[in-house]
């Protein structure tokens, strides 16, 4: 199919003066000796000229820089004999004022018959504002640059392993550290894996992936094997990196903490065996003071008998503790579960603590006639209740009550019993802490001058998390504590006998 246009219609339709006068770029024609014979009023506008300042007065070279003109000289013109085109060539031109901008600039020669170029035909493309955009461009680039470099500086400088990745936990990013460890060239999942004692490849695994999928920091104690083929303990840490409120990527780390888990190691150890051996003197004592006791002995020996008794039972309590949390941490919590009422066993502590201490009322805030049953260890709760209660005792010197409740759910499922305190609290950042084996707060504000091992509440939730119960606390510094934990209320028709 052609197509037959009418010029005469073409031009009623198309002013191609117009058009070329106003185009966006620039268009301009010289001589072959560079003389400008024509230039249209775009490009007269950028340069600040007027037309008679221009035509057959100025050369194309008097537009454009020293530099550029030298250029023109030994490629433009050898480029335009030789391909007959030249193509986007970056220039500076000058303006009348002296100022300059850069232009994109393409040019073609017009023939003669005879094949000889007679004049040069040149399109001019202001580009200031992408050569401006390029200039950020790149300035931000070598800033992300030197982000980087000085990151992996400082992460090479680490003695820790020091690892990123992207959101869905490629490793992009490994230290020197990395290298030297693994004794490979880059990073290689497979072969960090196989360095990984096959005990802990399955809880990496299973951290790294909840980890990933929560978007939530994650910590993981695994070993790894050494040059000398031994393992030894590391913490692996991971932390997702957001900008705008969007994870953009992982941050990790992983730091040799062998020393640290040994000696925690050794020291359960000694606990161990200290807790076991300490018994049998203890359980001796007491039943040469129980023999004391019933012998007729003159009134100035009895307070000391009594005095006797009272370091004995704290001696217990502690040595039990010992053997507690040895216990634990060998797996040995088993439990004896009966049906029992919840009800009664916290009116014997409640009897049980107020017959050895007159500094605090224990107020019941709970109905002694409802009759609670729950299903569960009895003497482990006991335990746990009156370490509570001891402790809400101890950690308020200047109070004179504490309170228990007992609360039965709304479904009527589970019961909670709460223990109150109106003593030195807790400060919130440690609220999470003072669960954990050891830990005892120390901070001044808390005044907590009271005595103790810290493991009473690393026992107590370890004793519910095996009733797959845990307690929580509530609390105010200065103010108080509630200490609480729920337990299931018995099914009669799975009961043991009742107590
Ligand atoms: P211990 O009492 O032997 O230090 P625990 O494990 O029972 O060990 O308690 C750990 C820490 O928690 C205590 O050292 C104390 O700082 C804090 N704590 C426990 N109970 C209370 C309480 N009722 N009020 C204030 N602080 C408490």
């Amino acid at each position: 199919m052609s197509f037959s246009v009418d010029k005469k219609l073409l031009d009623t339709l198309i002013d191609t003066e117009e058009l070329y006068q106003n185009a966006p770029c620039g268009y301009l024609s010289f001589l072959p000796d560079g003389t400008i014979i024509k230039i249209n009023r775009t490009l007269l506008e950028w340069l600040g000229y007027e037309l008679e300042e221009v035509l057959y007065k100025k050369k194309f070279t008097d537009l454009i820089s020293k530099g550029a003109a030298l250029h023109y000289e030994m490629f433009f013109r050898p480029l335009i004999n030789a391909n007959g085109a030249v193509n986007q060539l970056s220039y500076d031109i000058i303006k009348k004022n002296n100022a300059s901008f850069p232009v994109f600039l393409s040019a073609v020669p017009s023939k003669a018959v005879d094949g000889v170029a007679q004049a040069i035909n040149a399109t001019l493309y202001d580009v200031s504002e992408r050569k401006l955009y390029e200039r950020e461009l790149l300035i931000s680039k070598r800033k992300a640059e030197a982000e980087r470099k000085r990151f992996e500086f400082l992460s090479d400088f680490n003695p820790d392993i020091i690892w990123t990745a992207d959101v869905s936990g490629k490793v992009d990013y490994v230290n020197k550290r990395f290298f030297q460890f693994f004794n490979i060239s880059e990073f290689l999942a497979k072969e960090v894996l196989l360095k990984v004692c096959i005990k802990d490849r399955f809880k990496l695994l299973r951290c790294w992936n909840t980890g990933m999928k929560s978007l939530e920091e994650f910590k993981v104690e695994i070993r790894l094997e050494n040059h000398a083929q031994a393992f030894e303990w590391y913490l692996i840490k991971a932390q997702p990196y957001f900008e705008d409120g969007r994870p953009v990527k992982w941050i990790g780390s992983c730091t040799n903490i062998d020393s640290q888990v040994k000696s925690i190691q050794r020291r359960d150890e000694f606990i161990n065996i200290a807790s076991h051996e300490l018994k049998t003197p203890i359980t001796s004592l007491k039943a040469y003071h129980q023999i004391l006791q019933r012998m007729a002995l003159p009134e100035s020996s009895r307070k000391f008998l009594l005095r006797a008794d009272a370091s004995l039972n704290s001696l217990e309590f502690l040595v039990s503790s010992l053997f507690d949390v040895s216990n634990i941490d060998s797996g040995q919590l088993s439990l004896n579960l009966s049906s029992f009422s919840i009800t009664k066993v916290l009116e014997e502590c409640i009897d049980l603590i107020s017959a050895t201490q007159n500094s605090h009322t224990i107020i019941r805030t709970f109905n002694s006639d409802d009759v609670h049953l729950v299903y569960a260890d009895r003497q482990k709760i006991m335990q746990v209740i009156i370490n509570l209660i001891n402790n809400a005792i101890k950690y308020s010197p200047q109070a004179d009550k504490v309170e228990v409740g007992l609360k039965l759910s709304e479904n009527g499922k589970l019961v909670k019993i709460e223990i109150s305190d109106f003593g030195v609290g807790i400060p919130a950042d440690k609220l999470e802490l003072i669960f954990e084996k050891y830990y005892r707060v120390s901070d001044t504000t808390n005044n907590n001058k009271a005595s103790g091992l810290g493991l009473g509440l690393y026992i107590i939730q370890s004793i519910l998390k095996q009733h797959q119960s845990r307690v929580f606390v509530n609390s105010t510094l200065n103010e108080g504590s509630c200490f609480y934990f729920s337990l299931p209320v018995s099914n009669w028709n799975n009961s043991e006998p009742l107590s």
